[in-house]
């Protein structure tokens, strides 16, 4: 198939997520680990994609181990344990799990991690405490509570500083981060924002959501978007890019006009949400 596609697939599926309720065949192409299997490959020199077709997951390689941004769930779990074998690396040298919220495409195969190789893991109070309820979407192994991160809180791990903001939105506690990658040496700013999906209800958490959208704007310097989700941005195709890249082309990851083209257009679809929930509340 080809890679375009595999987008308006993915596209298309994650369309149907948010139309739940989803049809049957589409639920079982979502949720079967070998369709959605991606061959892992290197973004940076020290990132490596490790996720599936519809959710991200991205690995953070350091001089003191390994950072693992998300866990997928059940079988595409599995597959993103192979892929870190697959590039080379040990998962028994995963030493963070960074959880970007609370549903379980993000964390429910967070236990497998923390309990096969001690990954220590991240999220918010907000969402820690979002894991002993009941769950939203589809049920998941509970993750051991370990680490609480903070708007403005940092983790170092040898020389790699992760800094985190909390973009309330998504989820209560959603949980984005900010890290150096490197270009052959050249350092570029990347940033996770964790919970871009408007898959919620409330004016509440649409005012929060908006809130996040336009505390992003603000932020300057952002040069590479690391999505949560692969259609949140277009991550295969710049990574076919990325396989013709030439001597002197920039790198197709550092793109800061399509991450603020994007923060647009959440703003715009964030206004009319906005709005909807109003209506309905009234
Ligand atoms: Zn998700």
């Amino acid at each position: 198939m080809t890679t375009l596609q595999n987008r308006i697939r993915v596209i298309l599926l994650s369309l149907l997520i948010i139309a739940i309720p989803l049809g049957a065949s589409a639920q079982e192409e979502l949720h079967d680990p070998e369709q959605q299997r991606v061959t892992p490959f290197q973004v940076f020199d020290n990132l490596y994609y490790i996720g599936a077709k519809w959710v991200s997951s991205w690995l953070l390689v350091t001089d003191q181990g390994l950072i693992v941004f998300d866990a997928l769930y059940e079988g595409h779990t599995d597959i993103l344990i192979e892929n870190i074998r697959e590039l080379g690396f040990d998962p028994n040298d995963i030493r963070y799990l960074i959880g970007s919220h609370a549903h379980y495409d993000h964390i429910g195969g967070a236990i497998k991690l923390q309990q096969g190789f001690s990954a220590v893991t991240m999220m918010t109070e907000q969402d820690w405490a979002m894991t002993e309820q009941p769950a939203v979407f589809r049920e998941y192994p509970k993750p051991i509570r370990h680490l609480s991160a903070n708007d403005g809180s940092t983790l170092n791990l040898g020389r790699t500083r992760l800094r985190f903001l909390q973009t309330p939105g998504e989820t209560p506690g959603v949980l984005s981060t900010s890290f150096t990658v490197y270009d052959n040496g050249y350092p570029r700013e990347a940033f996770i924002f964790g919970g871009p999906s408007m898959d919620f209800e409330g004016v509440e958490a649409a005012e929060q959501y908006l809130a996040t959208i336009q505390r992003l704007q603000q932020i300057q310097g952002i040069e590479v978007h690391l999505p949560v989700h692969a259609e949140e941005d277009d991550i295969f195709a710049r990574n076919e890019m990325l396989q013709n890249r030439q001597d002197g082309d920039p790198h197709p990851f550092v793109d800061p006009e399509s991450w603020a083209a994007y923060l647009e257009l959440k703003a715009r679809q964030a206004q009319s949400k906005l709005e909807a929930e109003r209506n309905s509340a009234n």
